[in-house]
């Protein structure tokens, strides 16, 4: 995971910047009044970070061959590159980087805004060419990611929605894949318990639930025939 710079990030960004930027909130009030002018601050700018832009070239190659290739359901110029501040487990920000098809890249933007103002853990946010694609890697490191142009799992026909962009994992192993006795990844058997509830996992009806259901979002958690509860999707 890499640390958050907000000044090195803001300046990086070329495309459409969603979060006002700014300086941080101070954190360090020690009277009522500096308490009252920081609280108004933070009300302006609480320090979420976001960026949509196209696939530049040198993304391009990179994803060329690893998570697109020619023949895959959607144009890499349909796609965009969403940068994001996100909570991590370790209490900090973190920028994450997810690929996502044009069309859903707002509502990704805004969901992962309420996520963060709830301060929800995200464990990493990672394009999926750093696993070289292989969603079991990405999984398996907790990797919180959207578009990889891949076949449905355990099948060789048909593309994953994964493959259109309109989609999200969000901490695999904390929201793992059930169906029958498979658990992917395979560590997340620890939370197939979903009683025990824990920090970073997701649940019917709680806050990260409704922040992307009220998107349009829909919850692999509520499937009937096998449990996905680390998918959102966004229909065609
Ligand atoms: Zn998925």
């Amino acid at each position: 995971m890499r640390p958050f710079y907000v000044t090195s990030f803001a300046s990086a960004v070329t495309g459409v910047i969603l979060a006002a930027t700014g300086t941080a909130a101070s954190s360090s009030a020690s009277s009522a009044s500096s308490a009252a002018s920081s609280a108004a601050a933070a009300a302006a700018d609480d320090g979420y970070r976001a960026s949509i832009r196209t696939i530049d070239a040198a993304t391009a190659r990179a994803m060329t061959g690893v998570s697109w290739r020619p023949g895959c359901p959607v144009r890499i110029s349909d796609l965009r590159r969403v940068e994001l501040t996100h909570w991590g487990f370790d209490r900090i920000r973190h920028r994450g980087e997810l690929i996502v098809h044009k069309d859903v890249a707002r509502s990704m933007v805004t969901v992962f805004h309420s996520l963060y103002s709830m301060r929800f853990p995200v464990r990493k946010m990672h394009r999926v060419d750093r696993f070289r694609a292989d969603d079991n890697a990405s999984m398996a490191a907790d990797n919180t990611s959207a578009f990889n142009c891949r076949p449905v799992a355990g099948s060789t026909r048909g593309f994953s929605l994964h493959s259109y962009g309109r989609t999200i994992d969000v901490n695999p192993l904390e929201n793992p894949y059930v169906k029958g006795r498979t658990v992917l990844p395979p560590a997340g058997k620890a939370f197939t318990n979903r009683a025990n509830v824990r920090p970073g996992m997701i649940r019917r009806g709680d806050r990260v639930w409704k922040a992307f259901t009220a998107r349009g979002f829909r919850w692999g958690g509520d499937w009937k025939s096998l449990k996905d509860y680390q998918h959102f999707e966004i229909p065609n």
